[in-house]
Formats: structure tokens, C-alpha cells, sequence
């Protein structure tokens, strides 16, 4: 059969098969993906070939196989050791909430993380949050903002989860899709998903209870159904995305605006610093790129760490 898991809890797989049903299954033996070690090899949004096997009255699964994944996203390390831990795989859409005061969310970590999930091939739409709350300055940075983004080709969607603003819209992406919801503490991630599905929480406590694994809710990811066609995944207590060996070359491939514009630099190789006739710093004087994203590429390249600002969490 096969299935796409929404919980795991490090020993057991709760999958999902294409009948709608429910398996507890595990993994028999050795189980490894090439190209990636990691602490867990299978994680929720994967798709798998398992089999039932009955003892007694009970039925469990056995995972055979990983299909080959669309997509993943890693922890951030928390240690050096190289061991990785696979938070989610096969995620359609990641929305990222950003808000401008209360708490306020630099560009500086919106580029960070839109060069994560580029690199990841994630789809991201920026979602500014609390539209309701603000006043005139306010309002002129997300317009400041939105064009700067937009222009890149990024969806700009302004809401409020308190006053239900636009949360159609957010729906109406999200059909037919696996979505996550990232952002600051205090961006609003729980309120708007309560907004798009009321019930949620009362799910959560239900899926718990059944498998009797209530105290790893808070601490592993999870996929939910909602009750129109989509899926979320939760993964209370991830405090940002890690990026697996990102060269320093690679780098400007992850902001789109300059990837555009690297074949007509001089050097292929042009890490747009001080190099002649480069493309992306004659854009930068004629303001067709924004100074804001270039500080934030220099940033990245120079491995300064955001630390007040890089704490992150994912719905
Ligand atoms: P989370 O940490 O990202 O899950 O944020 P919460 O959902 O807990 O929200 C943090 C605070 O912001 C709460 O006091 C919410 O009531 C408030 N909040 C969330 N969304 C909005 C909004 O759209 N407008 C306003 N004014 N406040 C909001
Ligand atoms: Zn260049």
C-alpha cells in the first residue's frame, strides 16, 4: 500500500493510506537515504510503500519504501555534529508571516529565509500580518515592502487574522496543497490558523488521545487534514530552518533578481562584490535592485549570523 505519513513520534509512522485510513507502522531494519544523514530517515510528508502485518488483533505496517521526496527542510543545527534532522518533506507552500511592529521582522530575516526556501524549492508567500493595528509609517513600509517582493516575484498578501481580512485568499492558495506557517513569535501564526480552521486545536487533541502519544505533540511535526481540501503541518517548538551546505557561489542563484542578471557579469563565477562589469552591481546603482536585499546577500556571504533577529518558529 502506500501512504503519505502525518506523525511520527522517532519509533513510529502514522500513515495515511490512499483509502483514508489510518496505519501505525514502523520501519523494519536498516533504513537509509543516501545523500542525506540524518537523525530520522523518514519524516511527516513523506510518501511510502508499507505493508500490514497482523499479530493477534492488532494490524501494524511495515515501511518498505520512500518515494522520492519533492522537497524538504532540515532543523538548524543545534550542535556542531553533522547529523541532520528532517523537520518536514513535500511541502507545497510555506506562507511567511511578517509583521512590521509587535513583533517587528527585518529584511534581513525575510531574505534569509526566502534564500532558504529557494534553495529548498519551497514556494513562499509573504503574508503581513496585523494590517488592522497599523498607522500611516506603518502602512508605508509594507507598501515599501510589497513592491520590493513583488517585484521578485513573490505573492504579497496583506491580512488580518483578528478581523478575518483576507483570509479567503490564504484559503484559496492553500487548496489542494500542503502548507506550513512561519514567522517570529507573536507574528500570529496561531490566531490565523485558527482563523482559516476554527476546529483545528479540538483535532489536535484528538489525534493525540487515539495514539495515546499526547506528550510528543509538542515536539514533532504533524500533518493535519482541514476541512476544506488542504493540509497543514505543525511543527511546534522548530525555531527556524537549517540549510544544508550552501557554497558561497551558490548563494547569489538563491535571490532570483540576481540570478536573473549573473550571465551578463563578466566573470561566471562573479561573486558581485568588487569584480568589473558586474551585472548585478550596475542594476544595484540604477536602484533595479534594492539596496536592502544587496545588504542582506553581503550579510549571508559574510556569515554574520543574525542572532537577535534569527529566532524564529514554524507554526
Ligand atoms: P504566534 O506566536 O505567531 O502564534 O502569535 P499569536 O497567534 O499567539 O499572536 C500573538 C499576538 O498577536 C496575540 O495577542 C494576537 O491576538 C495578536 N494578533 C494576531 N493576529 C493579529 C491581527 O491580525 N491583528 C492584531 N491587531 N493582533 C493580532
Ligand atoms: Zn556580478
Amino acid at each position: 500500500m502506500t501512504g503519505i505519513v502525518y506523525k511520527s513520534t522517532g519509533s513510529w509512522y502514522f500513515v495515511k493510506s490512499d483509502d483514508g485510513q489510518f496505519h501505525q507502522c514502523r520501519i523494519k531494519g536498516k533504513f537509509r537515504i543516501k545523500g542525506i544523514k540524518s537523525t530520522n530517515p523518514i519524516a511527516v510528508g513523506d510518501k511510502v510503500v508499507f505493508d500490514l502485518e497482523k499479530k493477534g488483533d492488532e494490524e501494524t505496517g511495515v515501511i518498505k519504501k520512500i518515494l522520492d521526496r519533492e522537497n524538504f527542510i532540515v532543523r538548524k543545527s543545534v550542535n556542531l555534529s553533522k547529523q541532520t534532522h528532517i523537520i518536514a518533506a513535500n511541502i507545497d507552500l510555506v506562507f511567511l508571516l511578517i509583521t512590521i511592529n509587535n513583533p517587528p521582522t527585518l529584511t534581513a530575516f525575510i531574505d534569509r529565509f526566502l534564500v532558504t526556501t529557494r534553495a529548498y524549492r519551497i514556494e513562499t508567500v509573504l503574508v503581513f500580518n496585523k494590517i488592522d493595528s497599523y498607522a500611516i509609517e506603518e502602512r508605508a513600509e509594507i507598501l515599501y515592502l510589497k513592491d520590493i517582493y513583488e517585484a521578485i516575484g513573490y505573492t504579497c498578501i496583506e491580512v488580518s487574522a483578528t478581523e478575518n481580512t483576507n483570509v479567503d485568499v490564504l484559503k484559496e492558495l492553500m487548496t489542494g496543497k500542503t502548507s506550513m506557517f512561519v514567522g517570529h513569535s507573536g507574528v500570529g501564526k496561531s490566531t490565523l490558523v485558527n482563523a482559516i480552521e476554527p476546529n483545528l486545536d479540538l483535532k489536535t487533541q484528538e489525534i493525540s488521545d487515539q495514539h495515546k502519544q499526547g506528550q510528543h505533540t509538542t515536539t514533532f511535526a504533524e500533518m493535519f487534514d482541514l476541512s476544506f481540501d488542504a493540509k497543514i503541518i505543525d511543527t511546534p517548538g522548530i525555531k527556524g530552518f537549517g540549510v544544508v551546505d550552501m557554497d558561497k557561489y551558490e548563494l547569489g542563484d538563491y535571490f532570483p533578481e540576481f540570478f536573473a542578471l549573473k550571465q551578463y557579469c563578466k566573470f561566471n563565477d562573479c561573486l558581485h562584490l568588487k569584480e568589473p562589469h558586474c551585472a548585478v552591481k550596475e542594476a544595484l546603482e540604477e536602484e533595479e535592485i534594492s539596496w536592502s536585499r544587496y545588504r542582506s546577500y553581503l550579510q549571508i556571504l559574510e556569515g554574520e549570523e543574525e542572532t537577535e533577529h534569527f529566532r524564529t518558529d514554524v507554526w
